[in-house]
């Protein structure tokens, strides 16, 4: 592992949204010497996921090599699967790498640390439904959105050809699905023929299914109702109540027997803990498999380890429930611990996380953006317009600007500016 000034070593697992931020910031500082590791050697900024799903985006930190970003921001990267940490021993066990015939590239090797970082992100649980390992698609990372894309472009060159629209159906009306199903419509243009208009000939039919009574379950019931006129107005049907029993092959089933048919049945519902986070160590877990933390993001069971992101089940104070598993979360903590893990290093006391809660914001593409922001404590006013879309974009530029620095990351931002698909039909962050 790389030493740095001090000799103190900081180990962060997973450079997700949470993790690499953190790694940049850290790094930068200088003044500890900072290891990431993850298990692909690129980054993919996870809320993005869906818009690489539908097969429109090209963005300069779409994926950017971690090894790059390791020599831009001083940091030294390490690719392989996190297996155990050695909590007595003081460090993490990685497995060997292979290439796709199973040939060994590196072997299991050992990573010590003086504190680390798990930051190694969550996942879509199936409740044990039938089907949906086998025949529904998740967006848990890129090699879903990979899948998804094959299938989806498969669905359309046969609805160009036959003149039968393609059916997607999403089972979960949260930020994934909802998202998803904006940019599924945006990306249907691109299938249409020259000169066709749009929305004739219609060559794709998108179902969100939710088991809840409203969409959204959760979200604030003014912006619901400006979300459903909106999804309404970009041809997406939702389905209320819907229970899910089944995915098949070809359709989607609900407990009451109804049927959707489906070219490709997408699977966004909730997230859990990574499954991984169960066999690291003894750790406390909550009863999504997250690991539980005090209010400084310390595990509760070792001093040196810390958690980040949706790996953590962290209950604010006077709250009843944990954070929610957001990139809006993930980037606090990763600013957070970036102050204060060179004060744990020193032995000296730090002050505990507090989360600010900015609020949601839904953007929906051509026709405006709306939402429910805070910009202080104590604020919460709707915005629309110019003003909510410069505030949607918000959190991703700050994460270009984390991860690449200033410069770096206002050439990225133009970049994505000029690209042609610069935004998906509908946004949210919260
Ligand atoms: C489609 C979509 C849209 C979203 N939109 C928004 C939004 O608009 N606003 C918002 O705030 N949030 C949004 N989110 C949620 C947000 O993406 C997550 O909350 C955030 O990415 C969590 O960050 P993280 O660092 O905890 O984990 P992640 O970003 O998931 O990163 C985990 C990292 O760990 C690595 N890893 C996992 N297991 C291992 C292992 N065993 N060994 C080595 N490496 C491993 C992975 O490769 C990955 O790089 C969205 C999520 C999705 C899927």
């Amino acid at each position: 592992m790389a030493e740095g000034a001090t000799g103190q070593r900081v180990l962060i697992l997973g450079g997700g949204a949470g993790g690499l931020e953190l790694a940049s910031q850290l790094a930068g500082d200088g003044r500890v010497a900072v290891t990431l590791v993850d298990r692909e050697m690129s980054h993919l900024w996870k809320p993005r996921l869906h818009e690489f799903a539908a097969g429109t985006v090209s963005s300069t930190l779409a994926e950017i090599s971690f090894y790059m970003l390791a020599r831009m921001r001083g940091f030294h990267f390490e690719q392989g699967e996190v297996r155990a940490i050695d909590r007595a021993g003081g460090r993490v066990e990685l497995g060997p790498m292979r290439d796709d015939e199973g040939r060994e590239l590196a072997p299991a090797r050992f990573l010590a640390y003086d504190l680390c970082v798990v930051a190694l992100g969550g996942v879509t649980p199936d409740f044990g439904t039938e089907g949906v390992a086998e025949n529904a698609v998740r967006l848990d990372g890129p090699e879903d959105a990979e899948a998804f894309r094959t299938r989806f472009a498969g669905a359309m060159i046969r609805a160009r050809a036959t003149g039968v629209p393609a059916e997607i159906v999403i089972v979960g009306s949260g930020a994934t699905g909802t998202e998803l199903a904006a940019h599924l419509r945006n990306s249907e243009s691109g299938f249409e023929a020259r000169g066709g208009g749009a929305r004739q000939g219609k060559l794709l039919g998108i179902t969100i299914l939710e088991a809840a009574p409203e969409i959204m379950p959760g979200i604030d019931p003014e912006l619901r109702r400006k979300l459903v006129e909106r999804l309404k107005a970009i041809d997406v049907k939702t389905v209320t109540d819907a229970k899910i029993a089944a995915v098949e092959p070809d359709a989607v089933r609900s407990v009451s027997g109804e049927r959707w048919p489906a070219d490709v049945s997408v699977w966004a519902a909730g997230l859990v803990g990574h499954p991984v986070l169960r066999r690291l160590a003894d750790f406390e877990l909550d009863d999504k498999g997250r690991i539980r933390v005090d209010r400084t993001l310390r595990s509760t069971v070792d001093e040196r380890i810390y958690v980040m992101g949706d790996a953590a089940s962290l209950v604010p104070k006077g709250a009843e429930a944990p954070l929610p598993p957001t990139a809006q979360a993930a980037a606090q903590e990763a600013a957070y611990l970036s102050e204060t893990i060179p004060f744990l290093l020193a032995g000296q006391p730090v002050e505990p996380f507090v989360y600010r809660n900015r609020g949601r914001l839904v953007s929906v593409g051509r026709a405006g953006t709306v939402g429910r922001v805070r910009p202080g404590v104590g604020d919460d006013f709707l915005i629309h317009g110019q003003f909510a879309t410069a505030a949607y974009n918000a959190l991703q530029r700050h994460h270009q600007w984390k991860v690449l620095g200033r410069l770096r990351g206002t050439v990225a931002i133009f970049a994505d500016m000029l690209s042609p698909a610069k935004g998906p039909a509908l946004k949210l962050h919260g």
